[in-house]
């Protein structure tokens, strides 16, 4: 079994590319979100313990995280591993899940880091713009609309939630950035870490975590 994990930025495409990778590998991409979403639904015992946080909205405690993600390793198509992605998000829940690994004699193989600027991740994340009166999203770089400033669809202004202004999402980005930092050199200490240039397109971002991820799935050294 081959754990990879994913690592970058709000902004760095980090969802696509676990997508993209899932399908190339054969193995499930594992977020977070959806694994929660699943358990709730399932109604397994550990979803339900996560509904109750949930429901508060409160975080859910990583030990219930790792439970589920625990019970997602041992899921018949994860039985040659899994793209996790969204955890851990800190040092604390990396150690967590290496002690949790470690009691089923597994580890995390590769950690794969998709580096962005911060500069260049404001200037993503900032191109977000709703209609004014049905909510639907465009952003100026990867999605514009056909007429600056309009909605394609009903014709209704485009405006910026506070939310998205980029002072806003510099700030939240930080706050984030300082987290996964440590996250990442968690895994640079243990000596599965490798990092990627994230500013190229999707394809090319493909290849260097294919190159990356798969001389761990070769059993060839990780470095
Ligand atoms: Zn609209």
């Amino acid at each position: 079994m081959t754990v990879v994990v994913l690592l970058g930025a709000p902004g760095a495409g980090k969802g696509t590319q676990a997508g993209i990778l899932a399908e190339r590998f054969g193995i499930p991409h594992v977020a977070t979100g959806d694994l929660f979403r699943s358990a709730v639904r399932d109604g397994s015992p550990v979803g339900l313990e996560a509904r109750r946080y949930m429901e508060r909205g409160q975080l859910v405690p990583d030990d219930i995280t790792i439970r589920m993600l625990l019970d997602r390793l041992e899921q018949p198509d994860a039985k040659d591993g899994v793209i996790l992605d969204g955890f851990p998000r800190n040092r604390a829940q990396a150690e967590a899940l290496d002690a949790a690994l470690a009691e089923r004699g597994v580890s995390v193989d590769r950690a794969a880091s998709i580096e962005v600027p911060t500069d260049e991740l404001v200037r993503r994340l900032s191109g977000r713009w709703v209609c004014r009166d049905a909510g639907h999203v465009y952003n100026e770089h990867t999605n514009p609309p056909r007429l600056v400033g309009v909605c394609d669809i009903d014709g209704s202004p485009l405006i910026q939630r506070d939310d998205d202004t980029a002072e806003t999402i510099r700030a939240r980005l930080t706050l984030q950035l300082a987290s996964l930092e440590d996250v990442v050199d968690h895994y640079a200490s243990a000596g599965v870490l490798k990092t990627v240039d994230g500013v190229h397109s999707i394809d090319e971002v493909t290849d260097a975590l294919v190159r990356a991820i798969g001389r761990a799935r070769d059993g060839q050294e990780v470095v």
